[in-house]
């Protein structure tokens, strides 16, 4: 018996830090819908390595949502609590080729730091206190990569995306003081771990990419083909969240919102698809679901619900 290795692994990766949104509804139809539509598989994990930000019953919740709406993953999921020797291996590999560094800077010793800029993304940038060795009598509070290098990608909907590491994101956690392992770390492990050769998320994600892409190089790890989705926001331009109050998609009918996702995904579904059975309504999305057609946006305003 030969096995073949399909050319298309896609994903849907949420962390159970709440119900699932309208947001994630959308990351996660953009994602199986195009997995599909390559005769791919679409796996599911479960990003729980933020241990403190898991919100009790959040994943029986997601699971329970996503399963009524009617998505299909392959496999097991992927846990990623269960993944730590992973995480922990790929961290000695970086130690061993000199890519990682002890940081025993503190939160309010770098805000106190004068001179340091800021990085694209708005947050403070790394000063650099610990790069060439801890200070005298200080101890490793957590590791940082060595931010290097300029990183190009072409992403499939927000297009030619170039980031200069020094200097847009600075040196950055993969171990972090409370001894947990950071999500950008988990995520290139865990999607090699998988085999995911095409990341479908949402476009809140394309800033943590270069770093992703820079871990994978170091790692000597396949590098995916990334397409960051339009994030769903409410009127005011806020990302739909829990702190934004963003409803769970539960307490609407599945079919509505799966069609009101379609729209989101700039895929033109009928009207008269809303008051379809949800078998339809998936017909309708797997017959008809082109990438091409995602607006090309960072972000959108979502459906009001109705
Ligand atoms: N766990 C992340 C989230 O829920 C998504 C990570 C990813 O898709 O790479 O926002």
């Amino acid at each position: 018996m030969t096995t073949t290795t399909p050319a298309y692994i896609g994903r849907f990766a949420p962390s159970p830090s709440g119900p699932l949104h309208f947001g994630s509804l959308v990351a996660a139809l953009g994602s199986v819908l195009d997995a599909r539509h390559y005769q791919g598989r679409w796996l599911l994990r479960i990003e729980d390595v933020d241990t403190p930000r898991t919100v009790p019953g959040a994943t029986d919740s997601i699971l329970a949502t996503l399963d009524r709406f009617g998505f299909e993953w392959d496999g097991d999921i992927l846990w990623q609590c269960q993944r730590t020797g992973a995480y922990a291996a790929a961290l000695e590999q970086l130690k061993t080729g000199g890519h990682v560094f002890p940081c025993a800077c503190s939160r309010r010793e770098m805000a106190e730091v004068p001179d340091s800029t800021l990085a694209r993304d708005g947050s403070r940038r790394y000063p650099g206190t610990c790069r060439n060795g801890l200070p005298p009598g200080r101890a490793p509070r957590a590791w940082r990569v060595k931010a290097e290098g300029v990183i190009r990608f072409e992403d499939a909907i927000q297009g030619r995306q170039e980031e200069d590491l020094a200097r847009d994101v600075g040196d950055y956690v993969i171990l972090r003081a409370d001894g947990l392992f950071a999500y950008q770390l988990a995520v290139v492990v865990d999607d090699a771990a998988q085999g995911v050769t095409h990341v479908v998320r949402g476009a809140d994600l394309l800033g943590s990419t270069a770093r992703q892409i820079q871990l994978q190089k170091l790692l000597r790890l396949p590098v995916p083909a990334y397409a960051h989705l339009p994030v769903a926001t409410n009127a005011a331009g806020e990302k739909l969240s829990k702190q934004t109050l963003a409803r769970a998609v539960d307490e609407i009918a599945p079919a509505r919102a799966l069609v009101a996702a379609l729209g989101f995904l700039g895929q033109h579904p009928p009207t008269e698809l809303t008051h379809a059975s949800l078998a339809e309504v998936w017909d309708w999305a797997h017959a008809h679901w082109r990438l091409e057609r995602v607006p090309r946006h960072m972000q959108r305003i979502a459906p009001a619900a109705d």
